[in-house]
């Protein structure tokens, strides 16, 4: 939640009589706010205007030469947006066009920014979204400027539910999912700014008939991004320098020492240990407390040696004489020398093989009215129409519900697929949860002869992907996005499943014994991190959250054991990822999760991140 909303007062009344008696005093310094909110001209900093019509635009000056071809080559980054810029800006026969409106969505975030200032000098891209000061205009008109759709008024006043009525000064939450293009693309306060795709404006910018007393201002250089920013929180250095090593009574730890805001669940069991469920991170928060002398866990003195039991510890954060942390290093080395996979950025000859986590009579997690199935059905329809429309991959299924097809549902209250088939041959229907064992088994069952069947087809083994994607039950403190991959460590040189439940299915006759080298899972596992890089890259790009320590793991830490999840562990596609796209059990989360905004957001950050993957 931003800071800004708990400002908003309770006494409704109370403030509806003072603001009433503000208003003429208000309305006088502010001659622009007097106009009817859908015609609004501001003189930009750098010398165009912000104008409100209905919608957003940067009205800017046309040049002799280029025209508008020029405009779109400029303000939104590609020549060939002149033909979406025309409907907005009709010329007279006889007339050349002198100022041209680029709409909102259109800009490029530098030039977003040049018309953000200028409308709405005091708004902020938050962790969460948006934060909008409230000057003028409707909750339609809110929805119409910030979420690109007046029609998500009701969603918009959902988000607000403390703001009766917009009083000026109100503070206005626009959460992530809703927010459009290009605000989205924002950068948050203290990460750098996007470098705009044809550059920031350069020099003196022309100025604009009407543009007020502004004199143009040389704009503020924008320092470039990096190539590829940091994703998460740790630094690029051995992480293991935050840690000194040692033994007591109890047998050897680490000393971690707490630095401000941070709290020992988070900061040090989630971190260090790799524990994500609530009654893992609360049971060893409390036993490393218990260690550590600590009485209160809420009011940790900062610096406060904390002892985290060495057992307990990610690989990576082990002594350098410790034997699991040598393997680790060696694993790590031999992973690292995977060669990237052949080039296709249009993916041309790509396939990808999508498992939708859940479905039958086996929901996934469910909390805070939200469950697995349906919703991550839903993001792999997203993926599969989005594939299928901007890109020359092939797509393959492990799940479908026939009720359903594959179109993509455009609202927040789905219903359970307990119609879901796994498409087997014959499909498999669960009748009963006992068999949820069978279902999870005949999915890589089913990949691994999706997969042998390409290959025999002659597609290219390195051009084949799968993806399970599933929403995960955590920690409520925690958010964001994880991916697994499946660490070699984990897996076993052979697998098979046994029993009268899988002998009907044509997938488990043609072979029901795999296995693998050890050499093959050091591939896969390359190739699979490879992969999770690129999308920790979109998913930040696209400022959607990423689970804040490890976003990408090869193991699943729960119950003190450690393992790959089964659809993982045994599919033999040579780049294989889970993603577990938000943590339902964190409130923001599962509303985010109900949003088909963002449901739509994490299937284009996926296909960007297959795309670089392929480049
Ligand atoms: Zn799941």
């Amino acid at each position: 939640m931003g800071e800004g909303r708990t400002i908003v007062g309770r006494r409704a009344l109370g403030r509806f009589w003072s603001a009433l008696l503000c208003l003429p005093l208000l309305a006088a310094p502010f001659a622009l706010a007097a106009a009817s909110p859908k015609e609004i001209s501001v003189p930009t900093r750098d010398g165009r205007r912000a104008v409100i019509e209905g919608d957003l635009f940067l009205r800017v000056p046309v040049p002799k030469k280029g025209g508008l071809a020029a405009v779109a080559k400029r303000y939104t980054g590609d020549a060939a947006r002149e033909k979406d810029l025309l409907p907005f800006n009709r010329v007279r026969k006889g007339r050349r066009l002198t100022e041209a409106r680029v709409p909102a969505a259109l800009l490029t975030p530098a030039y977003a920014r040049e018309l953000q200032a200028a409308l709405f000098p005091d708004d902020a891209r938050t962790k969460e979204g948006w934060e909008h000061r409230f000057e003028r205009g409707s909750w339609s008109d809110l929805a119409r400027w910030f979420t690109g759709d007046a029609g998500n008024a009701p969603n918009l006043k959902a988000a607000n539910k403390k703001l009766r009525t917009l009083k000026k000064g109100d503070h206005v939450f626009v959460p992530y999912g809703l927010l459009r293009e290009p605000f989205r693309r924002f950068a948050l306060p203290g990460e750098p700014a996007p470098t705009p795709a044809t550059g920031a404006p350069q020099g003196g910018a022309p100025s604009p008939q009407g543009a007020g007393t502004a004199p143009p201002i040389a704009p503020p250089v924008v320092p470039a991004a990096p190539a590829s920013p940091p994703v998460a929180a740790p630094p690029a250095t051995d992480p293991r320098a935050l840690l000194t090593y040692g033994k007591d009574e109890k047998g050897a730890y680490a000393l971690y020492r707490l630095q401000a805001h941070e709290a020992l669940y988070s900061a040090v069991v989630v971190r260090f240990t790799g524990n994500v469920s609530a009654p893992d991170v609360n049971a060893l928060a409390l036993e490393i407390a218990q260690r550590s002398g600590i009485t209160n866990v809420t009011g940790i003195p900062i610096g406060f040696p904390v002892k985290i039991p060495v057992d307990e510890l990610l690989p990576q954060f082990l002594p350098a004489d410790d034997a699991r942390f040598v393997a680790w290093q060696a694993n790590e080395t031999r992973v690292g020398e995977v060669p990237k996979p052949t080039h296709s950025a249009s993916l041309d000859g790509v396939v990808v093989i999508l498992d939708a986590g859940h479905g039958g009579l086996d929901r996934g997690a469910v909390k805070n009215g939200v469950w697995e199935d349906s919703y991550v059905y839903d993001i792999v329809c997203r993926i599969h129409q989005g594939l299928e429309s901007r890109t020359k991959a092939r797509v393959l299924l492990t799940l479908m519900e026939p009720a359903l097809g594959l179109k993509p549902q455009e609202t927040k209250s789905l219903t359970p697929n307990t119609g879901a088939v796994i498409l087997t041959h014959p499909w498999f229907r669960q009748e009963s949860t006992a068999e949820t064992k069978v279902e999870v088994n005949l999915r890589w069952y089913l990949a691994n002869q999706y997969f042998e069947r390409l290959a025999k087809e002659g597609t290219d083994p390195a051009r084949v992907v799968f993806t399970s994607i599933h929403a995960d039950s955590l920690h409520p403190s925690l958010r964001g996005t994880m991916f697994y991959v499946p660490g070699t460590a984990y897996r076993s040189a052979k697998w098979s499943q046994s029993g009268a439940a899988y002998e009907k299915f044509a997938e488990y006759k043609a072979k029901p014994i795999y296995t693998q080298t050890d050499e093959e899972q050091v591939q896969t596992e390359g190739l699979s991190r490879q992969f999770s890089r690129c999308l920790e890259k979109s998913f930040k790009d696209r400022a959607l959250p990423l689970h804040p320590f490890q976003p990408t793991r090869d193991h699943v830490v729960r119950g003190r054991r450690a393992w790959v999840p089964a659809v993982l562990r045994n599919t033999v596609v040579p780049c294989s990822l889970l993603v577990e796209v938000c943590n339902i059990a964190n409130k923001e989360d599962a509303e985010l999760l109900k949003d088909p905004a963002y449901r739509q957001a994490i299937a284009e950050a996926y296909i960007d991140a297959l795309i670089a993957y392929y480049s």
